[in-house]
């Protein structure tokens, strides 16, 4: 089969279009045809050189494609059918598994990071990831959902249990990430704050429902959120920009407040002051994913229209290295796709 893969970590150069064997399947797998597959900000880092990365590597954790084949001990599953891919690997056995907690899992990672991924034509995968769409979902509709979806509601509801009411600061509206955020807030009954780095980004970002908008280039985050809530601050931020905004993101926070993170994609030396935090009361969490339970919950929203995948443009996978270019060079709003 055709995949992208890198035998050298570096730049998007690195990214060759070359043939590799077909995975052999397992008779406690499905074999899947790869229609689509999105970028998300793991496959650049992933290319840069993650530790854990074995070469060659093929990225690609977000996957909507076909059925071809299921192995004899898989039941359920029949050749044709149209589905997408959990993006995570766990080992489906220890008590946090079991107890519905996969993002706890010793061996919990996601999909194409520490094994190959969907950058490809055929993958053979565990059935508990196999999840059949609708009809009225695309491929590359359906592999813009479940990485950013997932993370984003462990975020909201996992994590920082929003409710109606509650106002919410969406850093990087035009993101993966951010154009799931904005949506579950709302379908949370929240008020929006989404920050963005274009007009273009900022009238998208109120389309998709923010309530208000932040040009992070210009304004100051903290200023404009202060002007917004009338001084009072927010409940809970959504941050996954790291570095850049980190102080600016706490100092939005209303006394009481939490911010939930889920990347450092603008580097990962934060720095606040701890007096602040102690002194406000304020919570910080962490976030890694999310479990099986909530993509089946945040899914059952997209299968019923309550929630949009936001596709930002498609290319074909030999033309791996200039959707790359185009997410780092952060032009995306919504979710950068691949075509095999
Ligand atoms: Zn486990």
């Amino acid at each position: 089969m055709k995949a992208i893969r890198y035998q050298e970590f570096g730049g998007p150069e690195v990214l060759k279009y070359e043939d590799v064997p077909d995975p052999v399947l397992r008779e406690d797998q499905v074999l899947i045809r790869v229609k689509a597959c999105a970028l998300n900000h793991l496959d650049l880092w992933c290319r840069k050189g993650l530790p854990g990365v074995k070469l060659p590597h093929i990225n690609g954790s977000d996957v909507a494609g076909d059925v071809v084949e299921a192995g004899e001990y898989v039941t359920g599953l029949k050749a044709g059918e149209r589905v997408l891919l959990a993006p995570m690997v766990f080992c489906n056995r220890c008590a946090e598994c079991t107890a519905g907690r996969q993002n706890m899992c010793r061996d919990y990672s996601v999909l194409g990071y520490l094994n190959d991924g969907g950058n490809c034509e055929l993958l053979a995968i565990s059935p508990v990831n196999v999840i059949p769409v609708p009809q009225e979902l695309t491929y590359d509709e359906a592999a813009s959902v479940p990485l950013v979806f997932l993370t984003a509601w462990h975020m909201l509801h996992g994590r920082a249990r929003v409710k109606a009411g509650d106002v919410v600061l969406v850093l990087a509206g035009g993101s993966g990430v951010g154009v799931a955020a904005i949506q579950i807030a709302k379908l949370a009954g929240a008020t929006v704050i989404a920050t963005a780095g274009s007009e273009a980004k900022l009238d998208q970002s109120r389309e998709l429902g923010a309530d208000f908008t932040i040009h992070h280039y210009q304004q100051k985050i903290s200023d404009e959120v202060k002007k917004i809530t009338g001084k009072r601050g927010v409940d809970i931020v959504i941050e996954h920009v790291g570095q850049a905004t980190f102080e600016e993101s706490m100092k939005s926070l209303r006394p009481g407040g939490t911010l939930v993170t889920c990347g450092a994609t603008t580097g990962a030396e934060a720095k606040f002051d701890l007096r602040f935090l102690f002194s406000r009361q304020l919570s910080l969490l962490g976030s890694y994913m999310g479990t099986m339970g909530e993509l089946h919950e945040v899914l059952g929203h997209v299968f019923s229209g309550r929630l949009k995948p936001v596709v930002d443009k498609t290319y074909p996978l030999r033309e791996a290295r200039a959707a790359h270019e185009r997410l780092e060079k952060k032009e995306q709003f919504g979710k950068v796709v691949l075509n095999p």
